[in-house]
């Protein structure tokens, strides 16, 4: 980039340098093409973030064909066993009414892995794949027949075949597309830490359906646990303010006994919860992705797995147009990646919302039809393990790269 008069160029310009910007500019860059990664915050070391993120199989094999795979797996905590549980605050014994265990030692159930690893593996594969990276943002851009130009906040301009819109919820992209977006906030806000366990976890992940919403432990490292803890936004709040001892013992009282006494061992966030999908995926020459493109509850930490599906989606279409010598930018290429990702995010969109108010309806009822529902699943291997291959990323049209082949 300069700012002599002469306009940059490169295929793809990405604005945004979170995970799904950084592992779309990583996967094209060892296609080939030429790519800049425009985002005011893009930095090494990775910013504080208390977040731990679960990688299903399918996103684990995206990160090792993008070259990040090796770092993460330092330091992530293999799942061996999740276990599901409906329980009210009250009771100290959590019976296990849903479980589902890693099929052998080479496939666990998930990886969980702290988000500032993740992000500073992928900044690294994407440096090393040559990506260039521009410390500013996009303050407007135009898409003519056969390029789109981009004007950035640093005053320069970048011309390019394809601008790929991954800012997160807020797309400024996605707003200057004039592409709307359908969904809601839920009465939730997501508290995020960590923990120490008194006995070990031996990689189980727990996930208890409380009155107040879900509440998850992913076992990390050094028998700690990242916590994803949903609660009415009002309680969130007044919980999140709680002084350090009082906040232990909230945690304690939602953590049940399943691993002994809990210690602090990570700083809070907490963050409004909502359900959000753009209207179209892509416009003239401008693909979204990741949040950009839709927002889901961490009910089960699908959100950053979605983001990387679409990840291994847009950089498939984008290598097969390349390789055929064609413009990456064409409708008929756009349009390919939306509908293969539009349809499937909002089966899981939906799946996860009808999950997230079935365990919120609270009444006694419910709750006896509710557990017989999930008793009696629980029994059905064949039907375990389907789900389990969804939720891994490796059912329905996965993209080559979720497949552990080369884009
Ligand atoms: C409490 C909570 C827990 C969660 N737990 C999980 C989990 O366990 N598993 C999971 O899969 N998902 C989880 N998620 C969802 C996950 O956090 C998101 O899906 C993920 O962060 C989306 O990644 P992204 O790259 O699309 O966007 P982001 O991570 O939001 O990155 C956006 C990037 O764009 C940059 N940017 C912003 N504005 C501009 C601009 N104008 N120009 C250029 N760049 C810009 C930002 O600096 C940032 O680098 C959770 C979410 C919450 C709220």
């Amino acid at each position: 980039m300069n700012n002599s008069g002469k306009i940059a160029r490169a295929d793809v310009l990405i604005a945004g340098a979170g995970y799904a910007g950084l592992a779309l500019a990583a996967a094209l860059a060892r296609a080939g093409l030429d790519v800049a990664l425009a985002d005011p915050a893009v930095v090494r070391p990775a910013p504080q973030d208390p977040r731990a993120f679960a990688l299903v199989p399918g996103s684990r094999r995206l990160l090792e064909a993008v070259g990040a795979w090796d770092t993460i797996a330092r330091g992530a905590e293999p799942v061996r066993r999740m276990e599901v549980s409906d329980a009210r605050l009250s009771e100290v014994l959590r019976p296990v009414l849903l479980h589902f265990d890693a099929p052998d030692d080479v496939d666990p159930v998930a990886h969980i892995a702290p988000s500032p690893l993740i992000r500073a593996a992928l900044f690294d594969a994407a440096k090393a794949a040559g990506v260039r990276t521009i410390p500013a943002a996009v303050s407007s851009y135009e898409a003519t027949g056969n390029a789109v130009r981009a004007e950035l906040s640093d005053g320069s301009s970048l011309a390019a075949a394809l601008l790929v819109g991954a800012e997160g919820a807020q797309s400024p992209l996605r707003r200057m597309a004039n592409i709307r977006t359908y969904g809601w906030r839920y009465d939730q806000a997501g508290i995020v830490t960590a923990i120490e366990f008194e006995h070990p976890h031996e990689g189980v992940a727990v996930q208890h359906f409380l009155e107040g919403g879900p509440f998850a432990l992913l076992p990390l490292p050094g028998n700690r646990a990242s916590v994803v803890w949903s609660e009415r936004r009002l309680n969130a709040e007044r919980l999140y303010a709680l002084p350090d001892a009082e906040f232990r013992a909230a945690l304690q009282a939602r953590a049940g006994g399943r691993f002994g006494e809990i210690a602090l061992a990570g700083p809070r966030a907490m963050r409004p919860l909502s359900l959000q999908v753009a209207a179209n995926f892509v416009a003239p020459r401008l693909a979204l992705i990741g949040d950009a493109a839709h927002v889901t509850h961490p009910i089960a930490g699908q959100g950053l797995n979605l983001g990387f599906r679409d990840v291994a989606a847009l950089a498939e279409v984008i290598a097969d147009a390349a390789r055929l010598g064609g413009d990456i930018g064409l409708p008929d290429v756009l349009t390919r990646y939306e509908s293969w990702r539009r349809f499937d995010t909002m089966l899981m969109l939906g799946a996860m919302d009808s999950l997230l108010k079935l365990f919120l309806l609270r009444s006694s009822p419910a709750r006896i039809v509710r557990d017989a529902g999930m008793a009696a699943f629980d029994r059905l291997p064949g039907v375990k393990a389907k789900v389990m291959i969804s939720a891994a990323g490796l059912s329905g049209d996965v993209p080559r790269l979720m497949r552990g082949e080369a884009l």
